[in-house]
């Protein structure tokens, strides 16, 4: 599917049923360029055979572009699965953030002399074919080794799992995650292509709303524990719809402790072995 000018992605459908499937609405693999001459990737993937079949086979549909470079967003296995296959059967370098540089590097036998995978700089910007760039900008927040890519000529910011088409995702240091997604808000992108669900049109709402979002669950976290709730699973149970699918529930735990550091940090509640009180 074309997005803009120079976006093109290949969607992989997730089966709700089966094991693995943690994103709604599927993920997404983007190559940036000009199909008739060379073009980059955005992330890898799952570690599943068809998941890489589907990749290469998408890359022929285009026309076989040169692969120069496959951007990575983090290195979680949803993104970095399949890397090691893509990377050889395109024969390109692989770009990261200098903390998942040397995991990557070992995975793919990197030698130090014509390293396969080279570290990005912070706000380093990379020419993809003709006058098409991207800028590499650090965003720690969901992992500390996360980087958005911005395609200023196409207005399109490239989220990973910073910001989800079609849920919001999970954080591990709130106050990095904070100050990332305002940064991303000072780039004004018109087009958000998240790592998993659709592509978003409205992209600075988009932001602004997950502010918002993380603004209000932490009120409604430090509610909870005022009105009584004193462990995790008492606080996810509060905040979170009853519906709530059983395999997003671990994440949801994940983000309420990460609102709850956050609140003890700043002394507003208090920790006594795994349950908070209001100070
Ligand atoms: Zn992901």
């Amino acid at each position: 599917m074309q997005i803009t000018e120079h976006v093109y992605s290949t969607h992989i459908e997730e089966d709700p049923n089966t094991f693995g499937a943690m994103h709604p609405g599927g993920t997404q693999i983007y190559f940036v360029g000009d199909p008739t001459k060379e073009m980059v990737m955005i992330d890898s993937g799952e570690n599943y055979r068809h998941w890489t079949q589907q990749i290469i086979k998408y890359h022929a549909e285009l026309g076989s572009p040169v692969i120069s470079t496959i951007f990575i967003t983090h290195g979680h296995g949803d993104h970095i699965g399949g890397l090691d296959r893509l990377q050889e059967y395109f024969g390109c370098a692989v770009r990261c953030h200098p903390k998942l540089a040397p995991f990557l590097a070992h995975k793919l036998d990197s030698s130090p002399d014509e390293p396969t995978v080279q570290k990005l700089k912070s706000n380093e910007i990379i020419q993809i074919s003709g006058e098409t760039t991207l800028k590499a900008i650090f965003t720690p927040g969901h992992e500390e080794d996360h980087v958005v890519y911005h395609l200023k000529q196409d207005r399109v910011l490239f989220s990973g799992d910073t910001i989800l088409g079609n849920s919001t995702g999970s954080v591990r240091n709130l106050n990095q995650y904070i100050s990332s997604l305002r940064k991303m808000l000072t780039l004004k992108p018109e087009i958000i292509c998240p790592g998993h669900g659709n592509t978003v049109s409205n992209a600075t709402n988009r932001i602004q709303f997950y502010l918002h979002h993380r603004l209000q669950r932490e009120s409604q976290i430090l509610t909870a524990v005022k009105e009584g709730s004193v462990t995790v699973g008492q606080i996810v149970d509060t905040v979170y719809p009853r519906n709530l699918r059983k395999n997003l529930r671990a994440a949801a735990a994940r983000n309420v402790e990460t609102h709850l550091s956050k609140l003890v940090e700043e002394n507003i509640i208090h920790k006594t072995d795994s349950t908070y009180s209001p100070i």
